[in-house]
């Protein structure tokens, strides 16, 4: 079957990366203990304590969906509440997910700039109720990157877990972008994780490189207390485990997960760079991950999909473009000349919208 030319409409788009690959194969050669009591599963758990220099808890789940959504549950009752942003996936694309998982408990939307939480829009939402009526705030979730492309600084962090400290708010890292985020500040992933105050991780494997899966990281042992259970109640207990971990293995100790990010976000700025100041294009958010969004009329559209390229508009109304760890630089180079000619021709005769 003849490929087709790359599209960077998601991420995931991409297939597995040679690291990943090479565990999955090596972990396919005879027998091994069924639902995670085999050695690649205590090896990948060993990476992520090594990688984050601590004795965490770690559980794998199939996809972020389950991996958010059961995170969440652990961390508060059904009569409890989670703060997000108003563009955060727990909230936009997650079809009730966190909802569903942890009985009722309800997700509060504070408004945010390009999916970014503050301490005071936390504080705002956390202490705008305190009566009986309404779901008690126990939770913060952030993105990191979040859906946008926006890297929170380490600052950033610390003061959002300072809050959540003072208010009594578990704090949630949606990770399923964690690597580029890593690569993004260059910072070791303890920094950006239990030693800025986040008491649980979802580290997303499927976008860095992986067929699927996701690793789910409790800083805060004590809170992954009986979440085996939650898992396997959920559906989310792989019976041949190994084959979810041990492409962990594969992108951990190779630091296959750290290259494949960067070369993501290279591409993602290798793009802004070559459309920057185009006329009539707009990129929307600071590229500080590896997303690009940009904002153009409709016509515009309409031409670079006719030059037959994908992309999503869901967020914000712009392109967004999403580079994997196997994007091609020339395919880059294609798209940012493609919207080149389409901004300059265009210009000429497409009305603006009224
Ligand atoms: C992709 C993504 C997820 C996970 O999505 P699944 O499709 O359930 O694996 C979670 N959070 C964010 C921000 C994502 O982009």
């Amino acid at each position: 079957m003849t490929s087709e030319p790359q599209q960077f409409a998601s991420d995931n788009y991409s297939g597995i990366c040679p690291e990943a690959w090479a565990a999955m194969e090596e972990a396919n050669h005879g027998h091994a203990p069924a639902y995670g009591d085999d050695l690649w599963t205590a090896r990948a758990s060993d990476a992520f304590r090594t990688l984050f220099e601590t004795d965490c808890e770690v559980f794998f789940a199939f996809n972020g969906t389950a991996a958010n959504s059961l995170a969440l549950a652990s961390l508060c009752q059904s009569y409890h509440s989670v703060i997000c942003s108003d563009a955060a996936h727990v909230e936009t694309d997650e079809c009730g997910a966190p909802e569903f998982f942890s009985n009722g408990s309800k997700l509060l939307v504070a408004p945010s700039e390009g999916g970014k939480l503050t301490p005071e829009a936390i504080r705002a939402v956390a202490t705008a109720r305190s009566d009986i009526h309404f779901p008690k705030a126990r939770v913060v979730t952030v993105t990191q990157p979040t859906e946008t492309g926006q890297v929170y600084e380490l600052d950033e962090l610390r003061a959002i877990s300072a809050v959540c400290r003072e208010l009594g708010l578990n704090l949630h890292m949606d990770g399923a972008r964690f690597a580029n985020a890593c690569a993004s500040l260059g910072c070791s992933p303890a920094d950006m994780t239990w030693r800025a105050g986040v008491d649980v991780l979802c580290f997303g494997g499927t976008k860095n490189g992986m067929a699927a899966g996701e690793a789910i990281l409790f800083f805060n042992r004590k809170l992954a207390e009986d979440f085996d259970y939650r898992c396997k109640q959920a559906g989310q207990l792989a019976s041949k485990m190994r084959f979810l971990s041990a492409p962990w293995v594969g992108m951990l100790e190779s630091g296959a997960w750290l290259r494949n990010a960067g070369h993501g976000n290279a591409c993602a700025r290798r793009l802004q760079q070559q459309i920057a100041g185009l006329p009539g294009l707009e990129v929307m958010f600071p590229v500080q991950a590896n997303a690009v969004f940009v904002r153009m009329v409709e016509q515009r559209m309409a031409a670079l999909r006719d030059r037959g390229w994908r992309f999503y508009t869901f967020i914000g109304g712009g392109a967004r473009f999403m580079f994997a760890w196997d994007a091609e630089p020339q395919r880059v180079d294609q798209l940012a000349a493609d919207l080149r000619q389409i901004a300059s021709v265009a210009a000429t005769f497409i009305q603006p919208r009224a």
